[in-house]
């Protein structure tokens, strides 16, 4: 069977023709592309410890810890280093393997609670997790003091297409998240980016958001999608939830122009069925956010999770594991 060839140079047309194939013939594409780049049998859990909750100055509509919306969550300061080993330890228990550490920052300045952070990083590594963080924009000097202390992935999603995107968000550009790509890739950060479905964009905003990242010099190594969680106080509380086929659909594109990507299935799972997830894992998501919380919105416990996986007769995937073909047919 011919490898699905790695490529950077998608028209959004193509990606739109993918996208719109018969449902099941663009799942058993993606389910083929998932096993030429991808162990099917591994799924990575992954955990999301919210270090500073709250009082954000960005004005992203969608979110809870944004200042700007009059929602019901308690700010919470900034947890000790104490604290967050303790929950990582519980996470590591209980199979997570990568974890990532949340501040409502609008960017990371060099200050004292990012000395926090950078030791936060230091010790987790050393538990041998793969360490993620998102703590908004970044600069060089602090991209470079993140990958000192041994990070392994950044986080800075662009969550939809940079058409849609000040319907969004207002206080940033989308410019600007792509120079915070490009700043942690050239620290030999790992990228994850992905987006948010259900936020009221058109089906051509979800092609346009692949488009751009599957057009980057290098794909992002993981790629998160979100369905929205409504949140009340929020402007975007009343929007309608995302249909499970369009999810599947987004899942399966992903694959098929990020093959080497890792892509998370994140925000918005607990809605999904077993067999709903289990149709999300054919068609290329292999990954899952576990733990009760995915910063403030609610995601299923490790315990529902270790059910679905035996179920489906799927294991946990051992840290730093990500793509299982690194050689000649998959050069980096
Ligand atoms: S999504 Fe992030 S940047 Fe936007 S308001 Fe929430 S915490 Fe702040």
């Amino acid at each position: 069977m011919p490898e699905t060839a790695i490529r950077h140079d998608w028209t959004p047309a193509e990606i739109q023709a993918i996208y719109n194939q018969p449902m099941l013939e663009l799942v058993y594409q993606a389910a083929r592309t998932h096993r030429q780049y991808h162990d099917p049998r591994y799924i990575q859990v992954c955990c999301l410890i919210s270090v500073k909750t709250g009082g954000c100055p960005e004005n992203c509509k969608y979110c809870a810890q944004s200042a700007h919306n009059p929602t019901d969550l308690p700010a919470q300061p900034m947890l000790s280093l104490e604290e967050v080993l303790a929950r990582a330890k519980q996470m590591i228990a209980k199979g997570a393997t990568r974890i990532c550490l949340g501040a409502a920052w609008r960017e990371v300045r060099p200050n004292k609670p990012f000395d926090s952070i950078l030791q936060m990083v230091e010790q987790l590594s050393a538990m041998g997790v793969e360490v993620c963080c998102t703590l908004g924009m970044l600069d060089k000097p602090a991209a470079e003091k993140l990958a000192s202390a041994g990070i392994y992935a950044y986080n800075h999603n662009l969550d939809t297409s940079a058409e849609f995107y000040q319907q969004v968000v207002t206080t940033r550009t989308y410019e600007e998240r792509l120079a915070t790509l490009d700043v942690v890739e050239q620290a030999g950060i790992s990228v994850c980016c992905g987006g948010i479905l259900g936020l009221g964009e058109s089906e051509a905003d979800r092609i346009s958001l692949l488009h751009t990242l599957a057009t980057r010099p290098h794909h992002p190594e993981s790629v998160p999608i979100n369905m929205l969680w409504q949140i009340p106080g929020t402007p975007l509380a009343q929007q309608a939830n995302v249909p499970f086929w369009q999810l599947l659909r987004m899942i399966a594109t992903t694959r098929l122009v990020m093959p080497r990507a890792m892509v998370r299935l994140s925000c918005g799972r607990q809605r999904l069925s077993a067999v709903e997830q289990a149709m999300c894992f054919m068609a290329g998501a292999n990954s899952i956010h576990s733990g009760e919380l995915l910063l403030t919105v609610p995601t299923p416990a490790f315990d529902a999770d270790d059910e679905l996986l035996q179920l489906l007769g799927l294991q946990k995937l051992p840290p730093y594991q990500q793509t299982t073909c690194e050689t000649t047919c998959c050069p980096p």
